[in-house]
Parts: structure tokens; C-alpha cells; sequence
């Protein structure tokens, strides 16, 4: 991959494409979800980080409806759309990325004026680290601040979500977009996803002589979508059936009772998110306490059920977190929505070479395509460059 662009770099190509500077260049990291893993729509915790991998963009206002956007990747020429009839049917490619939160801005009755942008991006897409968000979040910390909007950040949350799902067409919660817009270097976000309330909870592995490997199996099994989709409904019977308004509200003391009361598949369903969320309740405890180098077990056993009891771990994800245990690791597990992406794994500095090695010749021994290993750092969130 090329570098990637700075805030200089990218308003002295925008003035080339454009013929004018930028008013300015906004930035907006992906992330990655350190444990707690589908709770975010049972109403439960979730404890996301934003990595030091980002989309930036450079966006100056026209004085007409015109919008005009460029992106540093691939060769498609400029895309061109008018403010006044956003259609999502005919948007395409990261497009839909930037005319998605226009167009949910203007739901909100806010008025957006033309404009010319120019989009460059390192974090890795389609690897679950989230590239769609910090696009959209990077996009519309421009548009609050240009168009004087001053949305806060829980409405801009909203707003994103609003443009991934009715826009885009992707059906994602609040997780991604909060860590982008919320996060602080050296922290991880502890969101809870029933009222958007975050706190800010210290995870400073590079101090604690540690290293977040992210191991991208390149994966992405057939059955994903039709499998989050039954995932849900699991989750949703599970709630019905106990009588909650979701799984956030069943405690681990109440799982003995939904046992006698649920069908085997559907308590191993609901036993993934109790026991995640009170990883995740665990988790922040241990940040707040011991730090990282003691959140290694939470990480093995949120992967565990993932694997055994949620079932949306494959045989990839499995092996990638069993060969860096192995080699070092001091906890692993898969992350995102499952059936392929990527896995995590909180390994001592020392050992990462070593770890990285072990999944690499493990993939090759069984077969599999080579994985792509990197580390990534708890880093800030969305703002402006210039
Ligand atoms: P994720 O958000 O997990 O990375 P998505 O499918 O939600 O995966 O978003 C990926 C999409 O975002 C791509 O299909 C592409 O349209 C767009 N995109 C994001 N970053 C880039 C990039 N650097 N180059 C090309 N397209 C990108
Ligand atoms: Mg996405």
C-alpha cells in the first residue's frame, strides 16, 4: 500500500484537481473491537478502540449544488452528484459513503451546499476494521464544522448510522461510528449501546510493552449475512421468550432459569451475549485496575463462545487464534460480525514476530490463502488536520 497522504500532501492534490484550495482536511480513524462482540444490538456494552489507520478528506463549499469527489485510490475518474436530488440508487463505490451522510443531514432539515472533495484512505476495507465509518465520519466532521450545523457527537452518530442504513443499505449500529468520532489516543471506548453513554477507558498497550496484532484471514464465507440475520432473530426469541426488552437485561444469575425455559440452540445464543457482556463489564474493570496485560483470559474465553455457543467463529478465524496463543499471545479472538474477517491478538512486543510467523506457517500448512498480519494502535478520533 502507499503512503498515506498528510493534510498537506492532500490539499496540494485537491488545489491541483479542483483549482482552489480546500476550506479544509478532516480526518477519521477505522476500529477495532477489543471484546464484546454482538451485544451491541441485544442494548449491551461493547468496547471498541480507534486505530491509528484513517480516511481523510479534503472538502472545500461551492457556491452551487454541484458535488464533485475524487478518491487517491483506484482510477475512476471524478463522480459527480447534485445536492439537490441525492439518489441512492445510482451511487457508487465509497460514493455512497459521503452522499449517504449529505443526504441523512438533509433529513434533519439541515441545508448542504455543493462541494468538491478529494478522499484518501489506509484503513484496510472490507477486513472488519470498519473503512466504510471512517469515511462517513471523516465526511461529516467536515460538513459540522462547514456548514456550521454543530451537531454534537451523539447526533452525528445517528446521523451515520442513519446514512449506512437508509442510504447505503447496511444494516450496522452505533459501535463503529462512536469509537471514529469518540475515541482518544491511548483509550479504548466503552459505549453503552442501550443509551449511547461512553467513557473513556485507559488501554495503552504500548506502554504495557504489549502489541495488538490484527490478522486478517481474508475470509468472508457466503452464509454471513443470512447468519447475522438468524443471530438476531435468535436474540430477539431469546428476549421475547424471557420476557425482556432485549438480552441486556438477562443477568448471568438468570441464566440457570432460561435454560428450562429456552430451546438448547437459542439458550447457547442468548449464554454468548450474557457472558459477553459481562466480559466486557470485566474487561473495562481490569483496564481501569491492572491494565491491558490482564485482559488475555476475557479475550480467549469471548472467542470461546463466540466459536462454541454464538457458533459464528470458521475454521480460519479458529486456527488464527489458536496459532498465535500458541506462539505467545497472551489472548486472541476473533472480531466483528464472524464467518471471516479478522481476528485480534494481544501479544508481548517481544513475541509478535513470532506470532506472526506461527499464524503465517499455520495458514500455510492447512492450506489456506496467507493472511495479512498487522499491528494497530488505540489512537484519536475524527478531527481536523488544517
Ligand atoms: P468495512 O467498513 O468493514 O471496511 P464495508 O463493506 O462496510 O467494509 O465498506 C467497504 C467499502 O468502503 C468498499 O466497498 C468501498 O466502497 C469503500 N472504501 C472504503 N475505503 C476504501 C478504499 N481505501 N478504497 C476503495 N474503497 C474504499
Ligand atoms: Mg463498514
Amino acid at each position: 500500500m502507499t503512503r498515506p497522504l498528510d493534510a498537506k500532501e492532500l490539499a496540494a492534490r485537491f488545489e491541483g484537481v479542483f483549482g482552489a484550495a480546500p476550506d479544509g482536511v478532516w480526518q477519521a480513524p477505522g476500529r477495532v473491537n477489543l471484546i464484546g462482540e454482538h451485544t451491541d444490538y441485544n442494548e449491551g456494552f461493547v468496547l471498541p478502540f480507534a486505530i491509528d489507520r484513517t480516511a481523510r478528506v479534503a472538502v472545500r463549499v461551492r457556491p452551487d449544488s454541484a458535488i464533485r469527489m475524487l478518491s487517491t485510490f483506484g482510477n475512476q475518474g471524478l463522480t459527480t452528484a447534485d445536492a439537490r436530488s441525492l439518489d441512492r440508487a445510482t451511487a457508487r463505490g465509497w460514493t455512497k459513503y459521503p452522499l449517504g451522510v449529505i443526504w441523512a443531514l438533509q433529513q434533519r432539515g439541515l441545508n448542504i451546499p455543493g462541494l468538491d472533495l478529494l478522499l484518501d484512505s489506509d484503513v484496510p476495507r472490507g477486513a472488519g476494521l470498519s473503512s466504510s465509518h471512517a469515511i462517513e465520519c471523516a465526511v461529516i466532521s467536515a460538513l459540522n464544522e462547514l456548514t456550521a450545523a454543530s451537531l454534537g457527537a451523539e447526533d452525528m452518530v445517528l446521523a451515520t448510522q442513519r446514512a449506512e442504513n437508509d442510504f447505503v443499505g447496511a444494516p450496522t449500529g452505533i459501535m463503529d461510528q462512536s469509537a471514529s468520532l469518540r475515541a482518544t489516543a491511548g483509550h479504548a471506548v466503552f459505549l453503552d449501546c442501550r443509551d449511547q453513554s461512553v467513557r473513556l477507558v485507559p488501554f495503552d498497550a504500548d506502554s504495557a510493552g504489549l502489541v495488538l496484532l490484527v490478522i486478517d484471514t481474508r475470509v468472508s464465507h457466503s452464509h454471513a449475512d443470512g447468519g447475522y440475520a438468524a443471530r438476531r432473530e435468535s436474540c430477539e426469541l431469546g428476549a421475547e421468550v424471557l420476557g425482556v426488552r432485549a438480552l441486556r437485561d438477562v443477568g448471568l444469575e438468570d441464566l440457570e432459569e432460561a435454560s428450562g425455559l429456552l430451546d438448547a440452540e437459542t439458550f447457547r445464543r442468548v449464554r454468548h451475549v450474557v457472558t459477553e457482556n459481562d466480559r466486557v463489564l470485566q474487561a473495562v474493570e481490569l483496564l481501569d485496575t491492572a491494565g491491558p496485560g490482564a485482559i488475555g483470559p476475557l479475550l480467549d474465553a469471548s472467542h470461546a463462545s463466540m466459536r462454541d455457543d454464538f457458533e459464528i467463529s470458521c475454521a480460519e478465524l479458529d486456527l488464527a487464534v489458536e496459532a498465535a496463543r500458541t506462539a505467545g499471545a497472551i489472548g486472541a479472538r476473533m472480531t466483528g460480525g464472524g464467518f471471516g474477517g479478522s481476528a485480534i491478538a494481544l501479544t508481548p512486543a517481544g513475541s509478535a514476530q513470532r506470532v506472526r510467523t506461527a499464524v503465517e506457517r499455520a495458514f500455510a500448512e492447512a492450506g489456506y490463502a496467507a493472511p495479512g498480519i498487522f499491528s494497530v494502535r488505540p489512537a484519536a478520533g475524527a478531527r481536523r488536520l488544517a
